[in-house]
């Protein structure tokens, strides 16, 4: 019987010239991570192409959605797998054509690739069209724009034969742009914010600022919820939760109160910079748009920028919430951040905070409490989760023994 199996299209990959190596492996060990509750059998590439089999030979829609959601991938075709043999692929083409739902026009497409198959594509084209035709008498050859393309494609002493793809999240392998570290609150934004820096390959080390003790531990919760919905992409690897209620108290008696989130915000650049150094990390995330709060506004924005010297990336600067809520529908985190939790920005928040801060104000300010070291016993004090979802996370070595691992997201702490 002719098996099931799932080719994967990447474009972006093709574009890499040398690397594409490179690229195509990453990709292969992704899937492999991320397909490991399927019964997968092999992953290999193929002919521009991965291919994915299954013990059984039955690959599912359930695997091809599965495989939709890796960063890399254009598109996921649920293929059939035929000998070089004309019966064999023939009725593959038929069977693939009647799944292909409400259709008016069709037309094939042949494919060749390292094969010595005596049939060319100009042959295969019009013997797979003339059985179509056949089966669907009343369907129309469409050239130019056919709502259904059935392509036939045979590599080496293979033939596979599909109709339809589901489209992937695009982007590029996780592991292929380096290391960042983003900045993770569990509202709408951050969530977002990381995955599109980890669906452009790169990995994400979030740091979340808890106002433990001072408010519940629930946003950590929550925080461990967003990496977990994240889990398909396999973009992250560890999660820091830095506890900063007890900081923030100082700073709140410290500074005018205009200032305080400012100040804080000042803090945890500063920390999370740190922690990017000790990972390897080249550049921070955040879930800035521009001028959505008080805090996001230009003024406010260099204030805070100020206190590091590696790149901020700020993927969401330019978007509306609305296409913010609707992409966090999309990957998984919009129902964990409906929940309200209290975290450290819902701590000692000022009456009215400023949204034009002057420099020289926030310099006196800065300066008016130790912030070296409070910046380092925040990082000395740092807690951490690990989450077994990418392949390419290297924990820094001196971590290991220094700091204290969370307990795991047992409880459900969303009611
Ligand atoms: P979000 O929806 O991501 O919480 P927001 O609309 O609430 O963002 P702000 O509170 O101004 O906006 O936060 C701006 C950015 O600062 C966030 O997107 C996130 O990157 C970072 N940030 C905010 N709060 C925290 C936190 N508790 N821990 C870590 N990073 C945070
Ligand atoms: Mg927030």
């Amino acid at each position: 019987m002719t098996d099931r199996v799932c080719l994967v299209h990447y474009h972006e990959i093709g574009l890499k010239g040398k690397n594409r190596s490179t690229f195509e492996n990453q990709l292969v060990a992704n899937l492999r991570r991320a397909l490991r509750d399927f019964p997968v059998r092999e992953i290999k590439r193929i002919s521009g192409h991965i291919l994915v089999t299954v013990e059984g030979g039955r690959a599912t829609p359930e695997l091809a959605h599965a495989i939709s959601r890796v960063p890399g991938v254009a598109r996921v075709s649920l293929a059939y797998l035929c000998a070089l043999d004309q019966d064999e692929y023939c009725a593959a083409a038929v069977r693939a054509l009647g799944e292909a739902g409400d259709f008016s026009s069709f037309k094939v497409h042949a494919r060749r690739s390292a094969t010595d198959y005596e049939l060319h594509t100009l042959d295969l084209n019009r013997l797979v069209g003339g059985v179509l035709c056949q089966a669907f008498p009343d369907k129309k050859v469409e050239m130019h724009h056919p709502d259904v393309t059935v392509v036939v494609m045979v590599v080496q002493a293979s033939v596979y034969v599909y109709a339809a793809s589901e489209p992937g999240v695009g982007g590029l392998p996780v592991g292929t742009a380096g290391k960042v570290v983003t900045l993770l609150s569990s509202g709408f934004d951050s969530p977002v914010a990381t995955w599109m820096v980890g669906r452009r390959g790169a990995i994400c080390v979030p740091v979340h600022f808890s106002g433990r003790p001072m408010t519940a531990d629930t946003s950590e919760y929550l925080c461990q919820d967003i990496v977990s919905a994240l889990e398909p992409s396999g973009m992250i690897g560890r999660l820091y939760v830095v506890p900063f209620g007890e900081r923030q108290r100082e700073i709140s008696l410290a500074v005018p109160q205009s200032l305080r989130i400012i100040t804080y915000r000042r803090v945890m650049f500063a920390v999370s910079e740190r922690l990017a150094e000790l990972e390897g990390a080249k550049a921070l995330v955040t879930g800035e748009s521009l001028g959505q709060v008080a805090s996001q506004t230009l003024d406010n924005i260099a204030a805070v920028n100020e206190m590091v010297s590696m790149p901020v990336l700020r993927p969401l600067i330019g978007s509306d919430k609305q296409e913010i809520m609707r992409r966090a529908e999309e990957i998984g985190t919009y129902e964990i951040s409906t929940q309200d939790a209290a975290d450290c920005c819902t701590l000692f928040m000022p009456r009215r905070p400023e949204t034009h801060a002057k420099l020289d104000q926030v310099h006196a300010a800065w300066d008016s409490f130790d912030h070296e070291e409070m910046i380092e016993d925040l990082v000395d004090n740092v807690e951490y989760v690990d989450f077994d979802q990418c392949p390419s996370y290297r924990p820094p070595r001196c971590m290991r023994a220094r700091h204290k691992t969370l307990a795991p997201a047992e409880i459900d702490c969303g009611v």
